[in-house]
């Protein structure tokens, strides 16, 4: 008999197989669903030993759910962690993760520009608990690393960031945190587990919002946490308790989601560069934002951190709001809507999006311009989405 050798397989198969089989019931070929609230016990010994987690097994749905669990070993296996919990939404994640954490008179550095929900909690729920929040300048890693030094507890990242995808060097904060024991959380929501892996440079925790492109159909919320065992647990508890539990039915949109992640991802990425290349020399266009520039301030950063650069990208309008009011409405394949990541072409402006919760000076304190539109790439036909870019731009000149 011939040994069966190891196998590691790459992120594209993983995205297929991973996590699901011990799930597979009945000799299903998928993870079924497993809509039940709560789990019966014959034997009332095996019973308590679930429940005091001495057995393996299921006792209430607000705790753990099948389908649900395979969800999570998927994005474990993924990001290659110990351990990984789900929750209802990406900001049940972020948040149930920081407050799993937190204590008054702590201190957390994060970045001016992540995503406007998470900037919400710094700016006006953190605060109220007696816990100092530093914002810094996305991407000025002199400025972070001297305010990690003053004292920290948590260091949050986003990278690439909502919506100019600016870039953080996860290596260089991971060693500023180190040298004062704060922990690390980096949100991967816009880089996916397969153009990036935080937990590969050192960061504590990986977070995300399933709800974009692990799921990719915007027809399921969720978020997932990853990283040690220990970490995770913590936040387990803590979620099981406060109860932003992700549902069965969601669990299993994502997973089906999530087996064509790498196809989506490979054209979306692709079809970004693209279309990125079309619009920096469109004259409608002020400015482009997205990693794979060559002047994108973060360029070198991104290329040695990042397989791939994302689907996501945003540029802004020389005429202004009124250009885009103009354009966006001439767009034949794009929804113009407040999520990303998904299988259609995505479109809006940054001020009815990613940062509707924040004044127009609050944005402009975070470098948005109020023309930024936000582009996330669909699988369409990239010659399709450009012919479509074009159209549409033509709008501005004759209404302005
Ligand atoms: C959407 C998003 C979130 C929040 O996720 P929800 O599932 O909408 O709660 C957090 N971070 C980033 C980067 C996002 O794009």
């Amino acid at each position: 008999m011939t040994e069966k050798q190891p196998f590691d397989p790459t992120k594209a198969t993983e995205t297929v197989w991973a996590g699901e089989k011990p799930y597979r019931v009945h000799g299903a070929s998928q993870v079924p669903v497993v809509h039940s609230v709560a789990f019966t016990y014959e034997d009332l010994d095996h019973w308590y030993d679930v429940a005091t987690g001495k057995a393996e097994g299921h006792i209430y749905g607000r705790n753990t759910n099948p389908t649900v669990e395979s969800f999570e070993e998927k994005m474990r296996i993924l990001e290659g962690a110990e351990a990984a919990t789900s929750f209802s939404t990406g900001m049940a994640a972020i948040s149930n993760s920081l407050h799993t954490f937190l204590r008054p008179g702590q201190r957390v550095v994060s970045t001016k520009d992540t995503y406007g929900g998470t900037n919400k909690i710094f700016s006006e729920f953190l605060p109220q608990l007696n816990i100092d929040v530093q914002l810094c300048e996305t991407g000025n890693h002199e400025d972070m690393e001297a305010e990690v030094k003053k004292g920290c507890d948590i260091l949050y990242l986003e990278t690439p960031t909502n919506p100019t995808v600016k870039i953080t060097d996860l290596n260089r904060m991971v060693k500023a945190a180190s040298d004062v024991g704060a922990l690390v959380f980096v949100d991967n929501t816009f880089a996916t587990p397969l153009n990036q892996n935080p937990l590969d440079f050192g960061a504590d925790l990986v977070i995300h919002s399933a709800t974009k492109f692990l799921g990719g159909h915007a027809d399921a919320l969720g978020g997932v946490v990853c990283g040690s065992k220990e970490l995770v647990e913590k936040i387990y508890h803590y979620r099981e308790i406060n109860g932003a539990t992700m549902d069965p039915m969601s669990a299993y949109f994502l997973l089906r989601g999530m087996k064509t992640l790498d196809l989506r991802n490979e054209r979306q990425c692709a079809s970004a560069k693209e279309l990125v290349e079309f619009l920096v020399d469109h004259p409608a266009v002020d400015q482009v934002f997205y990693p794979s520039l060559e002047d994108h301030p973060n360029h070198e950063i991104a290329k040695k951190q990042m397989r791939r650069y994302g689907g996501m990208f945003s540029f802004s309008l020389k005429s202004g709001i009124e250009g885009v009011k103009a354009f966006m409405p001439q767009l034949e394949f794009a929804n113009r809507a407040a999520n990303l990541g998904a299988v259609e072409t995505t479109v809006g402006p940054a001020r009815t999006t990613s940062h509707v919760e924040n004044t127009p000076e609050e944005r402009a304190a975070l470098g948005i311009p109020e023309s930024l539109v936000r582009y996330s790439v669909g699988i369409e036909n990239v010659e399709d989405l450009k012919r479509d870019l074009e159209q549409a731009l033509a709008y501005i000149d004759s209404s302005n």
